[in-house]
């Protein structure tokens, strides 16, 4: 049976890239531990510890599970753990999982609501009639509350609460309550529990088994999916820099390579070089069309008043002429101005706003040029364009002459 779990699915989801790393080239990397998985690690095992001695009918003080925490923390504690945010260090990390489980310690001593079932527990739950494939179940606290009532707690470090509409879509704890649903012949109900540590918050979350076997077709389908798809494309997120596969994805591979060379190397990287002279020759292309456009209008402006002091229409120069024509232009009011809106007004009343409702101001002015309306009609349209005098360029090349005597006839 291939088994799929929530991670691998989410793994999917985020970057197919990543999970063809991680799931299908089994690529082997050191998996260095981020800060936030470490602290969710040993916050985990703090809360397991403090159920399992209560299985056994012990209650520890806040005090052991805080020891038994700092005491995980000490052993498991390595230099490669990464501290993506530089701002905080190890210790501020080791204080907020301190005031998770105090927090959690007082909000929920003295733990007598329900019954364990089970703890950190793994199952797979069969997704196809055949058994090709199934779900990994693995509970952080199962809880039997009696009469057919069940529980599924989570705990979660994170450092954002999601909204009440997310949990109740999240697929984690709901195939995780598929599972408890077909494992327990008195069952009526299960509730889904996370437990932000970081807030000191409870949020629940319930499905219907109509939504449950939904999802089972749902997760299903996208399992084949996965299995059938032979492409995996990279998807650059912010989650990227938690990615244990930055140094062989071709997004990142490179920025990788050049974080370990120091400066002086770093600068003389083929790729880094190619970097800055495309972009330096880019924003060099940009300035220089900014420029050639700005002297472009003004030689367009020498030349309209070149020809009107010289009395000509067209100008030679060495290989090119350029003929300057005056034309007719009309401008009509800009729209939200009240001009416009008297103008609208205007054509409805003459009944003509449908006529050019769905042209634009180039066909309005389109109907003036060619006077294609009544007189009356035209002369009142009239009033509110303004006629202004433009000039259009045209650049064609220009064969020399070559002027010899007059033609007085063929040769004898
Ligand atoms: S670094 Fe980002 S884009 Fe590359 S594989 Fe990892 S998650 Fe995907």
């Amino acid at each position: 049976m291939a088994t799929f779990s929530h991670s691998r699915l989410s793994s999917y989801e985020t970057c197919p890239l990543r999970y063809k790393f991680a799931y299908i080239d089994r690529v082997k990397v050191e998996a260095e531990d981020t800060v936030e998985t470490f602290l969710g690690s040993r916050a985990h095992e703090a809360l397991e510890k403090l159920y399992r001695n209560l299985q056994f009918e012990r209650l520890l003080s806040v005090d052991e599970v805080l020891a038994f925490f700092n005491r995980e923390w000490e052993k498991n504690w390595n230099e490669a753990i990464i501290i993506v945010n530089k701002e905080y260090t190890a210790e501020n990390y080791r204080k907020m999982g301190e005031r998770y489980l105090k927090d959690y310690y007082k909000r929920h001593k003295p733990f007598d609501k329900g019954k364990i079932l089970g703890l950190e527990t793994t199952n797979t739950l069969p997704l196809d009639k055949e058994g090709k494939y199934g779900f990994y179940i693995r509970i952080d606290r199962l809880m039997d509350m009696g009469e057919g009532v069940y529980e599924v707690h989570d705990y979660k470090t994170n450092m954002s609460l999601p909204k009440q509409e997310d949990l109740d879509k999240d697929r984690q704890l709901a195939m995780y309550s598929l599972w408890v649903r077909e494992q327990f012949q008195d069952f009526k109900k299960v509730r889904l529990v996370w437990h932000f540590l970081a807030f000191d918050k409870e949020m629940e979350s319930f499905r219907t088994k109509k939504q449950l076997e939904d999802l089972r077709k749902d997760v299903l389908d996208e399992i084949q999916e996965i299995e059938a798809t032979e492409k995996f494309p990279a998807n650059v997120t912010r989650l990227c820099f938690w990615c244990l596969y930055r140094g062989m994805c071709p997004e990142w591979k490179h920025e990788v390579e050049l974080e370990d060379k120091p400066e002086n190397e770093y600068l003389q990287d083929p790729g880094v070089k190619l970097v800055d002279e495309y972009v330096k020759t880019k924003n060099e292309l940009e300035n220089h069309k900014r420029d050639a456009e700005a002297k472009l209008e003004k030689l367009k402006d020498a030349l309209i008043a070149f020809c009107e002091k010289e009395e000509v229409s067209v100008v030679f120069g060495s290989e090119n002429k350029i003929s300057v024509k005056p034309y007719e232009s009309v401008k009509f009011p800009p729209r939200n101005s009240e001009e416009r809106e008297t103008l609208v007004m205007l054509l409805k009343d003459i009944g003509k706003l449908n006529e050019v409702s769905d042209l634009d101001i180039h066909a309005l002015s389109g109907v003036l040029k060619n006077r294609k309306w009544e007189k009356h009609d035209i002369e009142r349209l009239s009033e509110f364009g303004i006629r202004e005098t433009k000039h259009r360029l045209s650049i064609s090349k220009h064969e020399k002459q070559v002027f010899g005597p007059p033609y007085d006839g063929p040769s004898s």
